[in-house]
C-alpha cells in the first residue's frame, strides 16, 4: 500500500496482463456467516481480508466455530444451528456493519447470553428497525446505551412465527438481509414470511443474499420486492466449496483500463468475477461496452480490449450502478462527445459529495463539466497527442502558471476527499494524450476496499521508459547517501536501488564460487553478475535462497565490492540488472555511476558530500552501536584513503555527474537533506 502524502503517476501508454481482484466485502461476510450456521465443513476460497471480515471471523471463533486459515482460503466448520456452550459471550464488532447486523439477527434467533459492542461510531449507527422486527418475532434484545443503537444484549427467544414478520426496507437493506440469513434457523416446521414495509432500497444487495442462500440450500420465495417466504423445512446445506467473487465495483477500474489502454495484442484479464456475477455493479460492463469497450467473459473472468477509440460519449441512467458509474465520468474524458450520467443523487451523500468531487477534479484536468442536483455532464479532452515530441518528455508548464485552457489536458493534483473511489477513478487520467503525469493525493484512502490498488495498476500498465522518473544519489562512502536515497524513495513511494549492494553481492557470490576477485577471473565474475539471483525484500537482501543482508554489510564485504567494481566486464554485466529497477511509479538509485552510465537521462541527480571528519564520526557511531570497537582517527584515515582510491581509479571514478546538484550535508540532519532533495524534485514537477 502507498502511504505517502501523494503519488505521482507517470504518463502511462498501454495496459495488458492479468489482474486478480480482492474478494467482495458483501459476499465475504455473508458466506462466512452461512458457513458458520450450517452443518459440516465449508472451504471458502478468495475471501477478502479486511477489517469487516476479521471482525466476523473473530466472532465466529468465539461462538465455537472451527476456522482454519491458509492464505486466502479458509475452512469453516459450522455450528449446525446449535451452540457449543451456554456461557455468556461479549463480541466486539468494531465498525463493521456487515458483521453487526446479520450476527445480531442470527444470535437473537439462536438465543443465549450475548453482548454486542463496537467503536463509538458503531454506537451511532441505527439498528432499531432490525431489533423491532426481531422483537416481534419473540427475540429478547435489550439496548445497553441509547434506544435504537448498539451496544445490545441478547437473551433466549420465545419464537412466534405464525404472523408475517414486518421489516422496514427504506433505511438499510442490511436489515432484510440479516433476517433472511437468520430465519432459516427457525423454519423447521412452518413457512416464515417476511413483509417489507416501505420501498426496498439497494435491491441488488438483496439479490446477493438470495443467491448465496440458494448456494447454501435455502430457496427463498420472492413476491416482487415486498414479500419473502422461507419454506418450512429449509435447512442450511454446506456447498462444501465456495469461491468468493471478486468485487465488481473494483473491477470497473480495470474494465475501463482495458477500454482505454488495451489496444495491443493482449487484453486486460480480470480474474475473480465474470459476467454472470451476482453483484449489481457488474452491469457496469454494459455501460463500458456502450462506450466502446470490447468485453468477453467466462465463469469467474473477464477480458477487456479497446474497441471504439476515442470512446463514445453516452447518456445513461446510473441508478443501478451508483458506485461503478463514477468510473464512467473519467472514461468520458476519452470520448468523442459529452457523457451525461443521470439519476445519481445518492452520490451527494456517499463518502463525500461525489458529484461535486468528480466535477471539480475533472475540471482541474482541463475538462468542461456541468452538474445538477442529480446529474453530471463531462466533456471530453483530446485523445490524440498534439505536440510532436515523442521521445523526450514534453516541457510542461506548472499547473498554477499555465493559462487554464479549457478542453486541453492540464497537470492536476487530484484531491481525493478520503474517498477510495475518487482516487482509483482518477488514476485512469494518466493515459492522457498530452503525456502529463497525474498526482493522486492521499493514495492510501484506497485501503477501504482495495489496499493494493496502485500496485495492481502498475502490474498491468506500461509507460515509456523515459517517462518513469529516476532520481540518482551518489557521494563518497559514509556520506549517508543510502539513508537519504531510501528516505526520499519512501516519501515518494518509489522503488530503491542500492547499487553498492549489487557489487557487494557479486563479490560474495564470486568468493562462494571459489573465484579470485581480480582480472584473472574477471569474465567468470561477469558471468555470475549477469545472472545474479538477487532479491530485495523490505530491509533484507537475498541471493537465491540465502539471506545475505548481514554478510554484505561488513567492512570486508565493502572492500571486496570495491575490488570487483573496478573490473570493467563486471560493471557492464550489471548494467541491465540495474536498469531493470526503473519501474513504475519511479526509482531512487544510489551509487557511483548511476547518473553518468546507468541513468544518464535521470531528471534529478544529487551528489552528496560531507567532510571526512563528519563521515568518520557517523561511521564511528554506527560501528560502536554494532559493538565493533575502533578509533575515530583510524576510520578517518581509512575513509580518506578510500576517497582517494575511488576518485583516482580509472574505472568509474567517484565524481559528480555534470548536471548533479551538490549537497553538503556535514551540518544537515537527515530530515533537512530529505527536504532539500524533495524541494529540488518538486521544482521539476508540473504540479
Ligand atoms: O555504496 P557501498 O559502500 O555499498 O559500495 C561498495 C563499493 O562498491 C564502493 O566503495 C564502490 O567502490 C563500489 N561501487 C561502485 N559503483 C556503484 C556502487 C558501488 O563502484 N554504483
Amino acid at each position: 500500500m502507498f502511504s505517502t502524502a501523494f503519488l505521482d503517476l507517470p504518463p502511462l501508454h498501454s495496459a495488458s496482463g492479468t489482474i486478480t481482484l480482492p474478494g467482495s466485502k458483501s459476499i465475504s461476510n455473508r458466506v462466512l456467516l452461512l458457513s458458520a450456521l450450517c452443518q459440516g465443513t465449508t472451504v471458502v476460497h478468495d475471501l477478502l481480508d479486511s477489517d469487516d471480515t476479521r471482525v466476523m471471523l473473530a466472532a465466529l471463533r468465539q461462538l465455537g466455530c472451527g476456522v482454519q486459515e491458509a492464505g486466502t482460503t479458509l475452512t469453516v466448520t459450522g455450528l449446525g444451528g446449535q451452540l457449543q456452550h451456554a456461557a455468556p459471550i461479549e463480541f466486539f464488532m468494531g465498525n463493521a456493519g456487515t458483521a453487526m447486523r446479520p450476527l445480531t439477527a442470527a444470535l437473537a434467533v439462536l438465543g443465549g447470553d450475548f453482548t454486542l459492542k463496537g467503536v463509538a461510531r458503531m454506537h451511532e449507527r441505527p439498528i432499531g428497525d432490525l431489533v423491532d422486527a426481531l422483537r416481534l418475532l419473540g427475540c429478547h434484545i435489550v439496548y445497553l446505551g441509547n434506544d435504537g443503537f448498539p451496544p445490545l444484549r441478547i437473551g433466549k427467544p420465545t419464537l412466534k412465527l405464525d404472523q408475517p414478520i414486518q421489516v422496514r426496507g427504506d433505511v438499510s437493506s442490511q436489515f432484510l438481509t440479516a433476517l433472511l440469513m437468520a430465519l432459516p434457523l427457525a423454519a423447521k416446521n412452518r413457512d416464515i414470511v417476511i413483509d417489507v414495509v416501505g420501498e426496498l432500497i439497494s435491491k441488488p444487495y438483496i439479490d446477493i443474499t438470495l443467491n448465496l442462500l440458494q448456494r447454501f440450500g435455502i430457496l427463498v420465495k420472492r413476491d416482487g420486492w415486498q414479500r419473502f417466504t422461507i419454506p418450512a423445512g429449509a435447512s442450511y446445506q454446506s456447498p462444501k466449496t465456495i469461491h468468493v467473487e471478486a468485487d465488481a465495483s473494483s473491477a470497473s477500474y480495470f474494465i475501463a483500463l482495458g477500454a482505454i489502454a488495451a489496444g495491443g495484442e493482449d487484453p486486460i484479464r480480470i480474474q475473480g468475477v465474470g459476467a454472470d456475477s451476482i453483484q449489481g455493479d457488474i452491469r457496469f460492463m454494459d455501460a463500458a461496452t456502450q462506450m466502446g469497450a470490447q468485453i468477453t467473459s467466462g465463469p469467474n473472468w473477464l477480458e477487456v480490449r479497446r474497441g471504439a477509440w476515442p470512446l463514445k460519449g453516452i447518456e445513461l441512467d446510473c441508478n443501478h450502478i451508483p458506485d461503478a458509474a463514477m468510473t464512467l465520468a473519467v472514461m468520458a474524458l476519452y470520448a468523442d462527445s459529452p457523457t451525461t450520467l443521470r439519476n445519481i443523487a445518492s452520490w451527494r451523500v456517499k463518502e463525500t459529495d461525489r458529484i461535486h468531487a468528480m466535477a471539480t477534479e475533472c475540471r482541474k484536468l482541463g475538462a468542461q463539466v456541468e452538474e445538477g442536483a442529480d446529474w453530471l455532464k463531462v466533456y471530453p479532452l483530446p485523445t490524440e497527442q498534439t505536440t510532436s515530441s515523442i521521445t523526450t518528455p514534453p516541457v510542461i508548464a506548472k499547473a498554477s502558471h499555465a493559462a487554464q485552457k479549457l478542453g486541453q489536458w492540464q497537470p492536476a493534483s487530484i484531491h481525493t476527499y478520503d474517498d477510495h473511489r475518487v482516487a482509483m477513478c482518477f488514476s485512469l487520467a494518466a493515459f492522457n494524450a498530452a503525456q502529463i503525469p497525474v498526482r493522486i493525493e492521499d493514495p492510501k484512502c484506497v485501503a477501504k476496499t482495495f489496499p493494493d490498488y496502485f500496485e495492481a495498476l502498475f502490474s498491468v500498465t506500461q509507460a515509456e521508459v523515459h517517462h518513469i522518473p529516476v532520481i540518482c544519489i551518489d557521494g563518497p562512502t559514509a556520506s549517508g547517501k543510502g539513508t537519504l536515497a531510501s528516505r526520499v524513495a519512501q516519501a515518494l513511494g518509489y522503488h530503491y536501488l542500492d547499487s553498492g549492494a549489487l557489487y557487494r553481492i557479486t563479490a560474495l557470490a564470486a568468493l562462494q564460487a571459489g573465484l579470485q576477485l581480480d582480472t584473472a577471473h574477471e569474465n567468470a565474475i561477469a558471468d555470475l553478475a549477469r545472472t545474479l539471483p538477487v532479491r530485495f525484500e523490505g530491509e533484507s537482501v537475498w541471493l537465491g535462497a540465502q539471506d545475505v543482508s548481514d554478510a554484505i554489510r561488513t567492512e570486508e564485504a565493502g572492500m571486496n565490492a570495491s575490488k570487483v567494481s573496478v573490473l570493467p566486464h563486471v560493471r557492464t554485466a550489471l548494467v541491465a540488472l540495474q536498469q531493470s529497477f526503473q519501474r513504475l511509479p519511479g526509482l531512487l538509485a544510489d551509487g557511483r555511476d548511476m547518473g553518468t552510465v546507468i541513468f544518464p537521462n535521470a531528471p534529478l541527480k544529487v551528489f552528496l558530500t560531507a567532510s571526512a571528519a563528519q563521515r568518520a564520526e557517523r561511521r564511528h557511531k554506527q560501528l560502536i552501536s554494532k559493538g565493533i570497537s575502533t578509533t575515530l582517527d583510524s576510520l578517518r584515515a581509512d575513509l580518506e584513503a578510500r576517497d582517494a582510491r575511488d576518485s583516482n581509479r580509472s574505472v568509474a571514478p567517484l565524481k559528480p555527474a555534470q548536471d548533479a546538484f551538490q549537497l553538503d550535508n556535514s551540518q544537515l540532519s537527515i530530515e533537512a537533506s530529505v527536504d532539500q532533495v524533495l524541494a529540488w524534485w518538486k521544482a521539476k514537477q508540473p504540479f
